[in-house]
């Protein structure tokens, strides 16, 4: 078990929902000033500002970043807004002009997390101390890779952790500029427990209409916070300008979100319990199930060895899918859930035939 740091205990002062807010890059101190006024007059401060300050690029020629400098400009957001300042670091030398530069809280971008060579330099030279430190996905939706950027940083003693669900490039899919995928921030939840997972919207939809969505949904699913751009003119950005959002919208997004509290928040009514009860007894009936399904399956693997048949074969697997599948759906189960499931039971029951044919090979050896 990796134990980590929550953001509560970042020493920071921060309770949840976590909301990051700020420009996508950082562009001059009149902007930066100009939108930390915005968020005060519109009575909007969010947990931490956040903005580029070195820009990884798809292509070179449009705005790389303006480099340290910028980093000078966040005491003005110290001076208007008193909150925690994070910025994107994508190498050791961010790194190490991050914390040269007093910034509370680094995030790992997307087109780092999926090179490990570039996360273990920048968990190198984050070393000693102790900055907490967010990790974006990686472009492809490879839970490994994001994984293993945050053991990476776990490994040199930084236990300040947390995870950012940016969505996943696909080059098929254009509903979206990132595929929210939500299996993956899902998944890295139950893998690795307490790990907290802010969902960045602004990177998922591209645009600015569907942030308020997105984030309803990351909320519902119990994701642990957000982080949308803002700007105080987003036409005029000089990145993102299609994505980002006025300190205004942010307030009406952030009013709009139905914020829902973590079950383990309260404790569990009477009512709640009683149904998990029942999905408790309901669970052990369904490995009572399965354990005879295989018992059976097995009886077929000896079956087939003695009659030499191989393992799998196609028209009785398309007959179990097909009138399985339908079953399922007229017992209102989704196709796909149908679907993945059959492959799954399917998957185990053939390996587990296989290898009782090469057991008994190997006997005979
Ligand atoms: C960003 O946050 O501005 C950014 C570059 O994000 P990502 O790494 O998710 O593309
Ligand atoms: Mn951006």
């Amino acid at each position: 078990m990796k134990e980590h740091k929550q953001i509560k205990d970042w020493g920071l002062g921060l309770t949840g929902p976590t909301i990051i807010a700020g420009p996508c890059s950082a562009e001059s101190p009149e902007q930066i000033e100009q939108i930390c006024i915005e968020m005060k007059e519109n009575n909007v401060i969010p947990s931490m500002f956040r903005a580029g300050i070195w820009k990884p690029r798809t292509r070179p020629g449009s705005f790389e970043g303006i480099g340290e400098e910028g980093l000078k400009w966040m005491e003005i957001v110290r001076h208007h807004l008193n909150i925690p300042i994070t910025v994107e670091v994508g190498n050791a030398a961010h790194a190490e002009i991050a914390l040269r530069n007093n910034v509370d809280v680094v995030w790992v971008g997307a087109r780092t997390t999926v090179n490990p060579f570039a996360v273990q330099e920048i968990a190198d030279a984050l070393k000693g101390t102790d900055i907490p430190v967010m990790v974006k996905n990686p472009m492809n939706p490879d839970l490994d890779l994001w994984m293993g950027a945050l053991e990476r940083f776990h490994a040199v003693g930084l236990t300040k952790l947390a995870a950012i669900h940016r969505g996943f490039s696909d080059a098929y899919d254009k509903r979206y500029r990132n595929k929210p995928n939500w299996s993956m921030p899902m998944h890295l939840k139950r893998v690795w427990t307490g790990m907290e997972v802010i969902n960045d919207p602004s990177h998922i939809v591209g645009k600015r209409d569907g942030i308020l969505e997105i984030s309803q949904k990351a909320m519902n699913f119990g994701l642990d916070g957000l982080m949308i751009e803002t700007h105080h003119d987003p036409d005029n950005a000089w990145s993102d300008a299609k994505q980002q959002v006025t300190p205004a919208r942010l307030k009406e997004i952030l009013s709009a979100i139905d914020f829902k509290k973590p079950v383990e928040s309260e404790q569990p009514s009477e009512r709640l319990n009683d149904l998990r009860r029942a999905v408790d007894h309901l669970d052990d009936q369904l490995l009572d199930i399965l354990q005879e399904r295989f018992a059976v399956i097995d009886q077929i693997g000896s079956h087939k060895r003695e009659h030499h048949l191989s393992v799998f074969q196609s028209d009785r697997w398309k007959d179990v899918m097909e009138s399985r599948t339908q079953k399922g759906v007229a017992k209102n189960l989704s196709e796909k859930f149908m679907k993945e499931l059959l492959y799954c039971i399917h998957e185990e029951s053939v390996k587990r035939q296989e290898k009782q044919l090469r057991e008994a090979d190997s006997v005979k050896k």
